[in-house]
């Protein structure tokens, strides 16, 4: 890299939209975008619902406020149901992320965040019949032209066991900074491995060996190594997955912090 030239230098900026104050999704479009972020992500499940109404709603309000809305994020409380031996589980879980899709597609969605790993705390190791399953709806995703994108969680390995086999413009990947440096053995080994297929990102601290979801810089990555092994082709958003707390500070300062943390992110040279 030139030392012009860093972090998707020329990467839109982006939060995610539910980032820890349980407002109406109108106000917090608003303060994402006075904070000075050009688009967002959606998390596309019962809370939010709870929260605002119909997710049907969101799509509109959002772009309303002068935000672009990059992907959704899915709900992956049951994303082991993909690798489910029972066949009538298994069908339940590619038909919900088929309506997914179908979402996106109604609301000029380009992507559809989500988990290939279970949730749970120690994930078994992936098996083939998760690879029929996602062939199904990389299929899908396909003819709906929606981009499925799969981040990396507790076990990078499923990510490697995944793009090893399946290999579609339609199945691609996001980069969890937060996941990588604290559930994955070597970090950044994923990012190196996988770039050029990186096409969103999930960035974010941790403090401890939780996953803390905290503002890049005030925890304990070392990002000059993800900056290193960052793929120079890459043209998607630079997206922040960070929840802040609403009793201690204000969602301004959250914002204008978190904004401040991809402005550094941005400027540092390797
Ligand atoms: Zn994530």
């Amino acid at each position: 890299m030139s030392q012009t030239e860093n972090i998707a230098y020329n990467s839109k900026l982006g939060i995610f939209s539910w980032f820890g104050w349980r407002l109406h999704i109108s106000q917090r479009a608003k303060l994402i975008k006075d904070a000075g972020f050009d688009t967002t992500c959606l998390w596309w499940a019962e809370d939010e619902r709870a929260n605002t109404g119909s997710l049907d709603d969101l799509p509109k309000i959002v772009r309303a406020n002068g935000l672009e809305i990059d992907n959704i994020h899915v709900p992956f409380a049951d994303a082991h149901l993909l690798s489910s031996e029972n066949h009538s589980e298994r069908k339940g879980m590619i038909d919900l992320h088929k309506k997914w899709i179908e979402d996106c597609a109604r609301h000029n969605i380009p992507k559809l965040i989500f988990h290939v790993c279970h949730a749970d705390e120690n994930p078994s190791a992936p098996v083939k019949v998760l690879l029929d399953s996602l062939a199904e709806i990389v299929k899908f995703a396909q003819a709906a032209k929606v981009i499925l994108v799969a981040e990396n969680t507790r076990r990078s390995d499923y990510i490697d066991f995944v793009f090893e086999q399946i290999d579609s413009e339609y199945l691609r990947f996001c980069y969890d900074s937060g996941h990588d440096f604290i559930w994955s053995d070597k970090p950044i080994t994923v990012l190196k491995k996988w770039g050029h297929k990186l096409i969103m990102t999930h960035l974010h601290d941790n403090k401890s060996g939780d996953d803390d979801h905290i503002i890049p810089f005030t925890g304990k990555i070392d990002w000059r190594k993800i900056l290193a092994a960052w793929p120079k082709d890459y043209k998607g958003p630079l997206m922040l997955e960070v929840v802040g707390n609403p009793e201690v500070q204000s969602p301004q300062d959250f914002l204008r912090k978190a904004f401040e943390s991809l402005i550094k992110l941005k400027s540092l040279k390797i």
